[in-house]
């Protein structure tokens, strides 16, 4: 049964006496709501928005809603009214002070979009709650404004001014926000610009990751889960319906949405996240929810990495100790180099599975030293860094696999389904080749005499047990091996020009003698054909083996059938350096 809370205007005779009730506002809370409500929205967060069009009387819909444990979205509470006022949110968080935190602390932060009665309400009926702006009705504000400018900014230009706003909210650290609201105010219009000073450099800490990374927000950054609610809602009420007959819907469809809060609840009872750390995780599983555990786990590896680093001081500015309150790498750190699970106490009780119906108000993360023994410490064991890189894998995949698209992450794990098969197989392969193999004890080390003769093969050049060279002695010596290099090198070529001068030379003498030849003593065995040896000067080059010592040039000037009767004479004659010619005519 839902409880009822009716906010009346009255109708007042010429007297002033009331004379009739008007019904302005309705409050609307079940006590399944009121359960989830202390659990999960005290101390965190809650996004309110309102919807329209779904009662014959055109009453706006006021719906405030959060996330359980397992992420799934529940509506904290319900409200029909005539306007968006100041007054109905007035009374909308006065009933929820009333019915919801009247025994635990109210929420730390409500998101919402910039309506003018919740931003009037705020300072007035939640004095400490941070407002927080959804970030996607901030960028389609601007987007609007620049759309509706009288500056007629073409369809590129608001592109660009589309994706620069988008930058400027979602970057996290200081830096990022000042060059990504520069780059925002260059596409502006001067005139835009004074918009944008006026209107949202004042709200950056209500819109911009930087600093809505600093509350305790649960990484919320927008409202789209209101807008979720919204559709559903919208699916079985609509704008004929009486206004009984809407709360009856709704009424059923919230039995509906319990039971899958309820099966989500169930499910993270039973099942086992397979890509966490067991055994740092044991006093955790099955006491806290999968989602809880799998947020934890990149934080878990992230410190073991930590624990085998020096470690540096600094305070700790982790997004998910801030906005989760879940143990982040820092808090891990003493659980990890000691060597014992990871304490329960380090998480907020909204993420245990039977956690306590109201949070206590004083309620911080630490370690109860009590329960912990330092005998059982065990500083090295969580140093497994193979195991690491392996969880570390799996998570990896795991959380790309939820964040994929359906048909990616369908494709994601037919391939990692093939990967799997294959690395089986391979492995399986290895083992069964391994067990067919016969096992061989290890060979005894060498003799002295045996390393005494592999030292005397290896020492040709140096000792071996001869000091290294220096720097400088390396290269002096690499020096000494480019000259000498350099000198073969000039000898070689040296030689090869003595080679060719003399054979030029040798080649001039035998064209002498066969001008001489030819014109007069030889005139009688004047043959067509001469062939012409010489012996060169001086000892050829060669080793000892070398015969031949006889280099036979043959010159051809005109070939005719030689006799075969007749021998070819051999003459012989002196040139002019004294070298012996022999000529021979076929
Ligand atoms: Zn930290």
């Amino acid at each position: 049964m839902f409880t009822v809370r009716i906010r009346y205007s009255y109708t007042l005779n010429d007297a002033g006496a009331p004379v009739q009730k008007n019904i302005e506002q309705i409050f609307l809370l079940d006590n399944y709501q009121r359960g989830l409500s202390k659990r999960f929205i005290s101390d965190f967060m809650m996004k309110t928005d309102a919807t329209f069009n779904i009662n014959a009387l055109k009453m706006l819909l006021f719906v405030a809603v959060n996330v359980t444990n397992t992420a799934m979205t529940f509506s904290a509470c319900f409200s029909f009214a005539i306007s968006e006022s100041e007054e109905a949110f007035n009374f909308f968080i006065q009933c929820m002070h009333e019915e919801l935190f009247n025994d635990c602390l109210p929420s730390r932060v409500i998101i919402a979009d910039q309506g003018k009665g919740l931003t009037a309400s705020l300072p007035i009926s939640m004095p400490e709650v941070q407002l927080q702006l959804c970030n996607w009705h901030a960028c389609e504000n601007i987007r609007a404004r620049v759309a509706k400018s009288k500056v007629g900014y073409p369809f590129e230009r608001r592109e660009e001014i589309k994706d620069a706003t988008w930058q400027w909210v979602k970057f996290s650290t200081t830096t990022e926000l000042q060059v990504n609201r520069a780059a925002l105010l260059t596409l502006l219009h001067p005139s835009d610009r004074d918009y944008f000073w006026i209107d949202w450099y004042s709200k950056e800490r209500q819109v911009v990751l930087c600093y809505t990374r600093r509350y305790r927000n649960l990484g919320a950054v927008a409202s789209q889960r209101n807008e979720s609610l919204h559709s559903i809602l919208k699916a079985v009420m609509n704008p004929q319906m009486s206004l009984e007959n809407a709360i009856r819907f709704m009424k059923s469809e919230l039995k509906l949405w319990y039971r899958f809060i309820r099966e989500a609840d169930e499910r993270s009872r039973i099942d086992r996240s397979r890509a966490v750390d067991f055994e740092a995780f044991q006093l955790l599983v099955g006491h806290v929810t999968i989602w809880a555990l799998e947020k934890i786990n990149p934080e878990w590896i992230a410190a073991k990495e930590l624990a085998t680093q020096p470690i540096t001081a600094g305070s700790c500015d982790c997004d998910i100790y801030i906005r989760y309150e879940l143990p982040c790498r820092h808090y891990l750190l003493r659980a990890c180099i000691q060597g014992f699970p990871i304490p329960i106490s380090l998480l907020h009780p909204r993420w245990r599975l039977n956690g306590p119906p109201i949070a206590p108000g004083n309620w911080q993360a630490r370690y109860y030293d009590d329960s912990i023994n330092p005998d059982d410490a065990n500083p090295t064991k969580y140093h497994d860094v193979g195991k690491n890189r392996f969880l570390h894998a799996a998570a990896s995949l795991q959380k790309l696999h939820q964040e994929l698209p359906r048909q990616q992450a369908d494709l994601l794990a037919n391939q990692l389904s093939t990967f799997h098969a294959n690395v089986t197989v391979t492995h399986e392969r290895l083992q069964e080749v391994g067990q067919g193999l016969p096992v061989t004890l290890p060979k005894p080390p060498p003799t002295r005499k045996e390393v005494w003769a592999e030292l005397r093969q290896k020492k040709k050049h140096d000792r071996v047990n001869a000091r290294a060279l220096t720097a400088a002695e390396a290269a002096e010596r690499d020096a000494k091996q480019r000259d000498a290099k350099q000198r073969g090198k000039q000898k070689e070529d040296s030689e090869a020009a003595k080679q060719r001068n003399k054979q030029k030379e040798d080649s001039e003498e035998n064209s002498e003698a066969i001008a001489s030849l030819s014109s007069d003593s030889l005139l009688p065995f004047a043959s067509p054909f001469v062939i012409m040896t010489f012996k060169p000067r001086g000892r050829p080059k060669g080793g000892k083996n070398l015969t031949s010592t006889t280099t036979t040039t043959t010159t051809t000037t005109t070939f005719n059938e030689p006799s075969p009767s007749s021998a070819p004479p051999v003459m012989t004659r002196t040139t002019k350096s004294g070298r012996a010619v022999k000529e021979t005519t076929v």
